[in-house]
C-alpha cells in the first residue's frame, strides 16, 4: 500500500547541464512562473533555452528529474550567497509549479509541498547543506528574482528539518549588517535586498522598507544563526 508521500519520479533528461566546479553546498528553490508545468517542462528541455534544473515538481506533487545532481544545473543565474557567488557550481535547484507573479500567483498544493519536502530532505541527506542554505531564488538575485516567494511555507518547510526559521523579533540593530551576516548580497540596492528577506522570513510584511519589524526579524535570525 502507498503510504502517500513519495510521488513517481519520472526521467526526463535535459541537454542543459554541465561538469560541477563544486561539492553542493545549498539547495535553491524556485517557482517556474510559467502558464503551466508543461510548458516550464518543454522550456528547461529546450537546448536553445539553456535553462535547467535538478528537479521539477507538478503541483499534484509528481517529480521530474531532468538532470543528475552531480552535474551542474543552470537554474540560479547571476548569484550570490554567503560569500560565494556563481551558486550553479555548488546546488542543488529544484523548480516548483506555479504561475508566479506575472501568470497568477497562487498558493502552493499541500501536496505539492509534501512532494518537495520529501525530495528536500533527500538532498539534504545525500549532501552536506547546512540548514541556512536553503534558500529561495530570491534570496540569491534580490534585484532580479521573486520565487519562490511569499506564499511559499517555509515555516512549515523548516519545522520538518529543511531551512531555518524564526518567529522571534530582537531589538533592532544594524539591520544591513545582520542582512549580510545572515548571507544576503548587501551591495545590491537596498529595497530588493530587504523585499527578498522580507519574502522568505516576514512574508506578511513584504514592502522592500527597512522598518521597525523587519530590523527586529533580521536581529531575531541573526542571534538564531550565531546560537543554532
Ligand atoms: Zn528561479
Amino acid at each position: 500500500m502507498r503510504h502517500g508521500l513519495v510521488k513517481a519520479l519520472i526521467i526526463l533528461p535535459s541537454p542543459n547541464f554541465d561538469e560541477r566546479g563544486a561539492a553542493v553546498w545549498c539547495l535553491v528553490l524556485h517557482y517556474t512562473g510559467m502558464r503551466s508545468g508543461a510548458a516550464a517542462l518543454a522550456r528547461l528541455c529546450d537546448p536553445a533555452a539553456k535553462v535547467s534544473s535538478h528537479y521539477v515538481v507538478e503541483e499534484d506533487g509528481t517529480v521530474f528529474s531532468l538532470v543528475d545532481e552531480g552535474f551542474r544545473a543552470w537554474h540560479a543565474g547571476v548569484s550570490y550567497w554567503r560569500g560565494i557567488s556563481g551558486l550553479n557550481d555548488c546546488s542543488v535547484g529544484i523548480e516548483i509549479v506555479n504561475p508566479g507573479h506575472e501568470f497568477g500567483y497562487r498558493g502552493f498544493p499541500d501536496v505539492q509541498m509534501r512532494s518537495v519536502l520529501q525530495l528536500c530532505l533527500g538532498i539534504l541527506g545525500r549532501h552536506e547543506v547546512p540548514a541556512r542554505n536553503v534558500v529561495g531564488h530570491s534570496d540569491v538575485a534580490p534585484d532580479r528574482k521573486q520565487d519562490p516567494g511569499e506564499l511559499f511555507p517555509w515555516r512549515w518547510f523548516a519545522e520538518r528539518g529543511v531551512g531555518v526559521w524564526t518567529d522571534d523579533f530582537l531589538a533592532p540593530g544594524d539591520w544591513m549588517g545582520d542582512l549580510a551576516a545572515i548571507g544576503y548580497a548587501t551591495r545590491l540596492p537596498a529595497a530588493d535586498v530587504v523585499r527578498a528577506f522580507q519574502r522568505h522570513f516576514l512574508p506578511e510584511n513584504v514592502t522592500g522598507v527597512g522598518d521597525e519589524v523587519t530590523a527586529g526579524r533580521a536581529a531575531g535570525l541573526r542571534d538564531l544563526l550565531k546560537t543554532g
